[in-house]
């Protein structure tokens, strides 16, 4: 096989799907032509190009930098070939859910602008009205498509020769999800003790009920965290924005490779995303305005994916620039969306005092009950793709019992299936959590904790930005401070160190 070639071809294709992508989700045009980009590259990801790279990717005489590469273009061959395989019955799940209406009341809402919805609906019988109804509409319209796009994905896994899903997402990410696991078990039980008095408050203030009426709908709402709102005002976004990218020494105007879309336009989609069309000559930002701190959140987590993308070395191997470990570059855009949780950086860029606490409080809240929930999503997957998972039945209630124990509110069942992140990206989540943490505590040590003003610490950023996602998270980390990635650092983080 030619590696030479196959790399040209899988870097015109992404570009392609991007531009395509980018142009439909931003709500510039209606087509979404991904079919025929798919035909024009159709070779990339045939069962003959993942079994020769394959072939490639085990030869005994590889050197280390070979096989890195080799180990990811054929992650990329096996995801487009499971993709190509399923595309037929993703398309039918994408028109069904867009098309799909809920009843709650005598309204009639779109199925997926009802999360929206859900979490801006103050009152409680309602949320639980619109949860109910979306979870009676996955159930009835969404789980029998899931569950044969389930069936045909096992099946390519199978043909491919890999024993399950798990075990390919293992083997072609390199991961490590026994150690990851047993990791955010140990991160849950030592929280146990910390939930009433981290969450009981946030919950109070916010939903106004004690922790033993708080249901699975309210949890939006929580998240959602209205009362912030007049901190975050629309008209400061972006200038918040730049103001921080300019402590850190980055003229944002002054970037020709990047694209930053936050204004508002029919047909956009309703959530935040970044686009890498070329790495690092070509990246689009697109955040739909809602309104209040999850713009900022959104806008400050895309912006690290962007300046992440953007600063990554042109003469790098098309592997390093556009694949690799997806937990490196959420860290870094989980670093910047931080800050909204920063008193620190709400003081200077926004000139707002979090006098009570108030805001920090929330922010830890939130914090333990995401860990704890993506915690349990990472037990529940391994049930899930494992090499003989339980029957359907089984395995709804394993999903139920697994989050209902970890963030104590009834889980429902219905969601088990849509609740699956392709690739194992829960892993890439939980391990980005974890790196931020350790990055952040890294940038205080060496800037100050108001390291996001100094232009020393962007550069540090840009230096560890260059090498795109050459390094796993462990490695980066290795090789930055010598820790190994572990969830004992959130821990201290959240101030439940003993
Ligand atoms: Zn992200």
């Amino acid at each position: 096989m030619d590696l030479a070639a196959y790399r040209t071809d899988a870097e015109a294709f992404l570009g392609e799907y991007g531009v395509a992508y980018h142009r439909h989700f931003a709500g510039l045009t209606d087509e979404l032509p991904l079919d025929e980009i798919y035909d024009r590259h159709a070779a990339l990801f045939s069962l003959d190009a993942v079994a020769r790279l394959r072939e490639q990717a085990d030869a005994p005489a590889l050197g280390d930098d070979d096989r890195r590469r080799l180990r990811l273009l054929l992650d990329f061959a096996v995801e487009g070939c499971l993709g190509l395989q399923t595309k037929a019955i993703d398309g039918e799940l994408a028109q069904r859910e867009a098309s799909l209406e809920i009843e709650v009341g005598d309204t009639s809402i779109g199925f997926r602008e009802a999360a929206v919805v859900q979490a801006n609906e103050p009152d409680a019988t309602r949320r639980g009205a619109i949860e109910a109804a979306r979870l009676a509409a996955t159930e009835a319209a969404l789980n029998p498509l899931l569950r044969e796009a389930r069936e045909q994905t096992r099946a390519v896994v199978a043909e491919l020769g890999w024993p399950s899903y798990r075990a390919m997402c293992e083997q072609l990410k390199g991961l490590d999800l026994d150690r990851l696991a047993r990791s955010t078990g140990a991160f849950t039980a030592a929280t146990e003790g910390a939930w009433e008095t981290l969450v009981g408050p946030a919950v109070a203030r916010t939903v106004g009920v004690g922790l033993d009426r708080l249901t699975r709908a309210d949890l939006p709402w929580l998240f959602r965290f209205r009362e912030a709102d007049a901190h975050f005002p629309p008209e400061r976004l972006m200038e918040s924005f730049v103001a921080t990218l300019d402590g850190l020494g980055i003229d944002l105007a002054a970037q020709p490779n990047v694209d930053v879309d936050v204004e508002q336009r029919p047909g956009k989609s309703p959530r935040a995303f970044v686009v890498a069309v070329r790495v690092p000559q070509d990246v689009r930002l697109v955040v739909p305005p809602i309104g209040g701190r999850d713009d900022y959140t959104a806008l400050l987590h895309e912006g690290g994916h962007l300046e992440h993308f953007a600063s990554v070395d042109p003469a790098l191997p098309f592997e390093y620039r556009h694949l690799g470990d997806n937990a490196v570059t959420e860290a870094f855009a989980f670093l910047f969306d931080h800050l909204v949780e920063n008193g620190e950086w709400l003081r200077r860029r926004l000139g707002v005092e979090d006098e009570d606490g108030a805001l920090a409080a929330h922010a830890r809240a939130s914090r333990l009950v995401y860990l704890r929930r993506y915690g349990a999503k990472l037990a529940y997957e391994l049930i899930a793709h494992a090499e003989t998972p339980p029957d359907d039945a089984a395995l709804a209630d394993a999903y139920a019992r697994e989050l209902s124990a970890a963030v104590h509110v009834p889980w429902p069942t219905a969601t088990y299936l849509s609740d699956l992140d392709p690739g194992f990206y829960v892993a890439a989540y939980l391990r980005a959590w974890a790196l931020e943490t350790h990055l952040r505590a890294w940038l205080a040590g060496r800037f100050g904790p108001a390291w996001f003003a100094e232009p020393a610490a962007g550069a540090a950023l840009r230096e560890l930005w260059r090498d795109g996602q050459r390094l796993s998270a462990e490695e980066l980390l290795g090789e930055l401070t010598g820790a190994e990635l572990d969830f004992g650092v959130l821990l201290a983080d959240l101030g439940l160190a003993t």
